[in-house]
């Protein structure tokens, strides 16, 4: 038997009863015989609530400053899960991201992992121990200052370190039992998908499908490490994530045409109103917010009344974002050149994603007529080969996402979905 890697989301180990519980869990693939590495993420809401209490002290906190405080969050859990699965008679080791070898860019806030050298892990799983890993945090390669991974980075330092140790699967244990044709919480008649391929995947993570969180997802697929979602309160299979179909003993599965359904209220919009319609003014705006290291979403160009000359330029961003991307264009306004700026954060994004809409030319209509019938107006719309998104405004999502489920045959006619935790935060 193999090495496994597990990662347990906030809501596994909410509290001291979820701690035993998911020790309990860590323990039983020992005794099966397996090399174990759990990643762990922080208790709860703990994450939020840190940020919460920075914003309090200051409105803009420092990054790194923002980093050591965030990761205390994880050094919490992990700790107190490794006395757990000591006090079940088994030896544990806790590491810090930084000790477990994440090597990181010095990107505060969202740094990506460029290296893992997992030696102090490797020594501790031979020796015999299981070992527990503060997930969403490494250390940066150029200034050593400790960094995090963004939101959600907990699934990917599990699938980063699943590939450095080899190991035979990741599986990433959450409060739902799979990956669903929607959110759960959104869709009560959403259906678990059992095998859903790296692309998909990566399409409704990166469209909001907080299951997974879409730089994991990429990590696998570059990896080729197969990922299990699944409970961690329930016994349950999940849903496999990987390149082809893993053996599904006698069920058949195939591709879906659809796999679902996404959504994502975590944006804001920005509108450049009257830009001189000329050619480099879009590079000088797009300049201007990737020098801010600011990652951007849709973009939209108005036709330009032919009377004045000018246009509007629209995007989409994280909200987390929004404060820093209008500085940066009143910095830069006049260099670029433009009247004034708008800001929206009331917004909402819903995406329909499935690799067979390439070869169903009805797929956009029928996503439109959809979303027409609920009576839903769309602001932007953007594409890709197997997606379509659209944006609307963030009171219509919940209404917009139930409408495609069902308009696209998606709805289960048999269980609700079971979510057995987490605030949804
Ligand atoms: P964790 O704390 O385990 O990391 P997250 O809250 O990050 O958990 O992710 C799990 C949540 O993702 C679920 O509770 C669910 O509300 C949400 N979610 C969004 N889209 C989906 C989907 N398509 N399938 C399953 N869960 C989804
Ligand atoms: N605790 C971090 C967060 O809430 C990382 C994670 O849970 O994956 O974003
Ligand atoms: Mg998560």
């Amino acid at each position: 038997m193999g090495l496994v890697v597990q990662k347990y989301g906030g809501s596994s180990v909410a509290d001291a009863e979820g701690i035993k519980r998911v020790a309990k869990r860590i323990v039983e693939a020992k005794k099966n015989g397996h090399q174990v590495v759990a990643v762990v993420s922080a208790m709860g809401d703990t994450t939020d609530e840190l940020i919460d209490l920075a914003e309090q002290v200051s409105p803009m906190p420092a990054g790194r400053e923002l980093d050591m405080l965030l990761t205390a969050g994880e050094r919490i859990s992990m700790a107190l899960l490794a006395m757990a699965i000591k006090n079940l008679g088994h030896s544990a080791q806790s590491f810090t991201g930084s000790q477990a070898g994440v090597i990181t860019d010095s990107v505060h806030n969202k740094a990506r992992i460029i290296d893992v050298t997992p030696g102090r892990i490797r020594t501790s799983v031979d020796e015999g121990n299981i070992a527990i890993v503060a997930g969403f945090q490494g250390v940066s390669q150029d200034s050593k200052d400790i960094t995090t991974l963004g939101r959600g980075g907990s699934d990917t330092t599990a699938v980063a370190l699943a590939a450095a140790l080899d190991a035979e699967v990741c599986e990433i244990y959450t409060d739902v039992d799979g990956v669903f044709t929607a959110d759960p919480r959104v869709v009560k008649k959403a259906k678990k998908i059992d095998w859903i391929s790296f692309e998909d995947m990566l399409e409704l993570a990166a469209s909001g499908s907080k299951v997974l969180l879409h730089r994991c997802v990429e990590y696998a697929r570059r990896y080729n490490i197969p990922i299990h979602v699944r409970s961690s309160f329930s016994g349950l299979r999940g849903t496999w994530v990987s390149s082809e179909p893993i053996d599904q003993g006698d069920e058949h599965v195939e591709q879906a045409i659809i796999s679902g359904v996404a959504h994502d209220t975590s944006e804001a919009k920005v509108t450049v109103v009257g830009v001189p319609d000329k050619p480099g003014e879009a590079a000088a705006i797009f300049r201007a917010i990737s020098d801010a290291e600011i990652n951007i979403d849709m973009i939209v160009q108005n036709v330009s009344a032919a009377s004045t000359g000018l246009t509007d330029i629209s995007f989409t961003l994280p909200k987390s974002e929004g404060r820093k991307a209008i500085d940066a264009l009143e910095k830069n306004k006049g260099g670029i050149g433009f009247d004034s700026l708008r800001y929206d954060d009331q917004i909402g994004k819903i995406s329909l994603v499935g690799a067979g809409m390439k070869t169903n030319p009805g797929v956009t209509a029928d996503f439109f007529k959809a979303l027409s019938d609920a009576g839903v107006n769309i602001e932007l719309i953007s594409t890709s080969e197997i997606r379509i998104s659209v944006v609307t405004r963030a009171d219509d999502v919940n209404e917009a996402v139930r409408a495609v489920h069902s308009a696209f045959g998606l709805d289960s006619d048999s269980d609700e979905a079971v979510v057995y935790g987490g605030t949804g935060r």
